[in-house]
């Protein structure tokens, strides 16, 4: 890795830290990368890897699909940024209408820390109360209003978890932390009890409703429903942020494969195949308030031509070829979570393994059931980052926790060479 070692030290006199997003990198050489498609990724020392990062999730197609090149490059040639309205983008809300349970009405962003943040302001000023309910162990991005940790309490943080500061931490307004409620997911008693605590004053209750940022985790049965009649009985807005299970786990994501709709969903990543693009989708009666202009919502960059395009493209496909490409993705990810499954009981090592095959998640433990972040954060997580080394060095990326995503790219012939990639670095391990 001599050439990405190079890359490195030069990145590190330019850009803060070296690289600009999370700010502490694993142990070891950082990989740079010359290129990627379907689903392989080449580094610039000339190795190829299997790819289950999919640049944490967006790439559901593979990398650089043809589709989505051809509709970017198009319109790259017909305008970038005329930053007005334009049809592209009302195809792609009428489509995320027909896709998903919630979308009543749509608004764009571009990255889904924004879109989060837009849900959060629009519960807070359509409800006029100030607090919104987080479940401990979710993300839903780097920006302050929403910006409260993934981590209780932050240094607690395992390798390869993004290092997100908790409010009250260097630069981040102390007032932040007054409204923010902080409770343990997939637990109604502990919900209940926390309402009772701050009744009258929560606007809305966020979650990701598969947890995907600390495991793969799926609520229990009667979980959702039960938050939702929560939510209903004392008036509190229901947000799922969908950024990673929105058009990944079902055309209509998560909502729409566990039968529970909220009042607003967060989307990003998957929709436009690896360009930026978020939105925020909900309730008419809640969107309303964006649309009436009580709660503000701007940026140069929304419903960016390009990327618009992209999502446009990508969607499109998603939903014509959704009896092939969900069930397909599905049936590689269970795939290579049994064979995991069979490797690590071979090898003696105890592991469980959770997920709908289009994502899943390893987790080194003896319990028989992760049930929340607090399970999560029991495993044994640094095994787990030595894991995502040692696969690796046998051409296989995984995102370190120990989370994989599937897209349309991966073949049979991939699962194979990664089972036999898997057993060796589980020995090694
Ligand atoms: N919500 C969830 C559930 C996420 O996983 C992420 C990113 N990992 C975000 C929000 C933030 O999205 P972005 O990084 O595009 O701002």
């Amino acid at each position: 890795l001599d050439r990405s070692n190079a890359l490195y030290e030069r990145a590190r006199a330019a850009i803060a830290g070296g690289v600009s997003s999370d700010a502490r990198r694993l142990p070891g050489t950082p990989l740079y990368l010359e290129k990627a498609h379907g689903s392989r990724l080449w580094d610039v020392d000339g190795n190829t890897y299997l790819d289950y990062v999919l640049g944490q999730g967006p790439a559901i197609l593979g990398h650089s699909p043809e589709l989505l090149a051809e509709a970017v490059s198009a319109q790259m040639r017909r305008g970038v940024t005329y930053s007005a309205q334009h049809l592209t983008e009302i195809e792609v809300a009428e489509r995320v209408q027909s896709m998903v349970p919630c979308a009543e009405l749509v608004r764009f962003n571009s990255v889904g820390s924004e879109a989060a943040h837009a849900a959060i302001r629009l519960a807070r000023g359509h409800t006029g109360r100030p607090k919104i309910v987080k479940f401990e162990g979710h993300y839903h991005g780097w920006l302050d209003p929403v910006l409260f940790s993934v981590h209780p309490p932050v240094d607690q943080a395992g390798p390869g978890d993004q290092p997100v500061p908790v409010p009250g931490s260097a630069g981040v307004a102390a007032g932040q932390a007054a409204d923010l409620v902080l409770t343990a997911w997939n637990d109604i008693e502990a919900l209940t009890a926390t309402i009772a605590r701050h009744r009258g004053e929560i606007a809305a209750i966020v979650m990701e409703p598969v947890l995907c940022n600390t495991g793969a985790i799926t609520p229990e049965e009667g979980y959702l429903a039960a938050v939702r009649q929560l939510c209903d009985d004392e008036g509190i807005l229901l947000i799922f942020d969908e950024v990673i299970t929105g058009f990944r786990l079902a055309p209509g994501g998560a909502q729409q494969r566990l039968g529970i709709t909220p009042d607003l969903g967060v989307f990003g990543k998957a929709m436009a195949g690896g360009m930026q693009v978020s939105a925020l989708a909900g309730k008419a009666t809640v969107m309303e308030s964006i649309a009436a202009g009580k709660v503000a919502h701007a940026g140069t960059f929304n419903s960016h031509p390009v990327a618009m395009a992209g999502a446009r493209a990508v969607l499109e496909l998603l939903d014509e070829k959704r009896d092939d490409i969900y069930p397909r993705m599905e049936r590689l990810g269970r795939r290579l979570m049994d064979g995991i499954g069979a490797i690590a009981s071979r090898l003696g090592v105890p592991m469980l393994i959770h997920g709908t095959g289009h994502l899943f998640q390893l987790y080194f433990t003896e319990a028989t059931d992760i049930r929340n972040y607090r399970d999560f954060a029991a495993t044994d997580r640094s095994a787990m980052a030595r894991l995502h080394g040692l696969l690796l060095d046998e051409g296989i990326n995984t995102v370190p926790r120990g989370l994989w995503f599937l897209s349309a790219a991966h073949t049979d012939e991939d699962i194979d060479q990664t089972l036999t990639a898997f057993e060796k670095a589980l020995s090694r391990l």
